[in-house]
C-alpha cells in the first residue's frame, strides 16, 4: 500500500515524502479512499495513529481540485478541543500544504485576538480552531463559515467531556446543510453516538487498530521484530 495508490495528488504526495511517510498507517489506508469520495466519515482513533493525516490530506486534495476564490471563503473547519491540538494540525496542515496553493491558520482562546482577525480578513480556506474562540469571532463579524464544505470534529469525545457539546451545535447552525463531515474519536460513548447521528449523513465507519487490541501504530518495535 502507498500514498499514490489513494489518489492523492503529486504536490501532496511531494509533501508526504518530505516528512519522511513511506506508507499509510491503517486509519490513512481506510479513510483517505473514503473522504475522496466525498463520504461522511465517523472513525474511531486516538492520538498516535496519524488520523490527523488521514483527515488533511484528502481534505487538501478535495480543495485544491478547484480554482481559490477570489475573496478565500472558509471552506474547511477543522474543530479540536484545545489549543495544543489546533496547534499541531495547523502545523500539519501547513506542511502537507506546502506545494498548494492553500491558506490556512488557527485561532484558540487565551491569546490577543487581534493577529487572528488580521490574518481572517486576508481570507483563509482551512480554518483549525477551538469552539469557544470561533463562536467569538464569529459573533464579533470576524469569520463566516457560510461556505463551509467539509467540517471535522477532532477528539469528539475530548470536546463532549470538556463541556462543548452547545458550541459544536451552534457551530452546526452556522456552516451549511450540504457539506462533508468527519467525526474522529477515541470512544465511543451514547452522548458521542447521539452527536454523530445528528451530524453525519450516511456516515461510513472507519478504525484505526482491530477491536481489543490496545497497541498503537508508531510504538518502537520489538527486538523480535
Ligand atoms: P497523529 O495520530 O495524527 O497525532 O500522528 C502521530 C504521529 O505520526 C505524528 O508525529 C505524525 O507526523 C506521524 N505520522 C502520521 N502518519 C504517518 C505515516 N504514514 N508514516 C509515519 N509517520 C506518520
Amino acid at each position: 500500500m502507498s500514498f499514490k495508490s489513494l489518489g492523492l495528488s503529486d504536490a501532496l504526495l511531494r509533501a508526504i515524502s518530505k516528512k519522511g511517510y513511506t506508507t499509510p498507517s491503517p486509519i490513512q489506508a481506510k479513510a483517505i479512499p473514503l473522504v475522496l469520495e466525498r463520504k461522511d466519515v465517523l472513525a474511531s482513533a486516538q492520538t498516535g495513529t496519524g488520523k490527523t493525516a488521514g483527515f488533511t490530506l484528502p481534505m487538501l486534495h478535495l480543495l485544491s481540485q478547484e480554482q481559490p476564490l477570489r475573496r478565500r471563503p472558509i471552506r474547511a473547519l477543522i474543530l479540536t478541543p484545545t489549543r495544543e491540538l489546533a496547534a499541531q494540525i495547523y502545523a500539519n496542515v501547513k506542511e502537507y500544504s506546502a506545494f498548494l496553493d492553500i491558506r490556512s491558520t488557527v485561532i484558540f482562546g487565551g491569546v490577543n485576538a487581534k493577529p487572528q482577525i488580521a490574518t481572517l480578513r486576508n481570507g483563509v480556506d482551512i480554518l483549525v480552531a477551538t469552539p469557544g474562540r470561533l463562536l467569538d469571532l464569529q459573533s464579533q463579524g470576524a469569520l463566516s463559515l457560510a461556505k463551509v464544505e467539509i467540517l471535522v470534529l477532532d477528539e469528539a469525545d475530548r470536546m463532549l467531556d470538556m463541556g462543548f457539546l452547545r458550541d459544536i451545535k451552534r457551530v452546526i447552525d452556522l456552516v451549511p446543510k450540504r457539506r462533508q463531515n468527519l467525526l474522529f474519536s477515541a470512544t465511543f460513548s451514547k452522548d458521542i453516538k447521539k452527536l454523530a447521528q445528528s451530524i453525519l449523513n450516511n456516515p461510513v465507519s472507519v478504525e484505526a487498530t482491530p477491536e481489543n487490541t490496545t497497541c498503537l501504530l508508531y510504538t518502537s518495535p520489538s527486538p523480535r521484530d
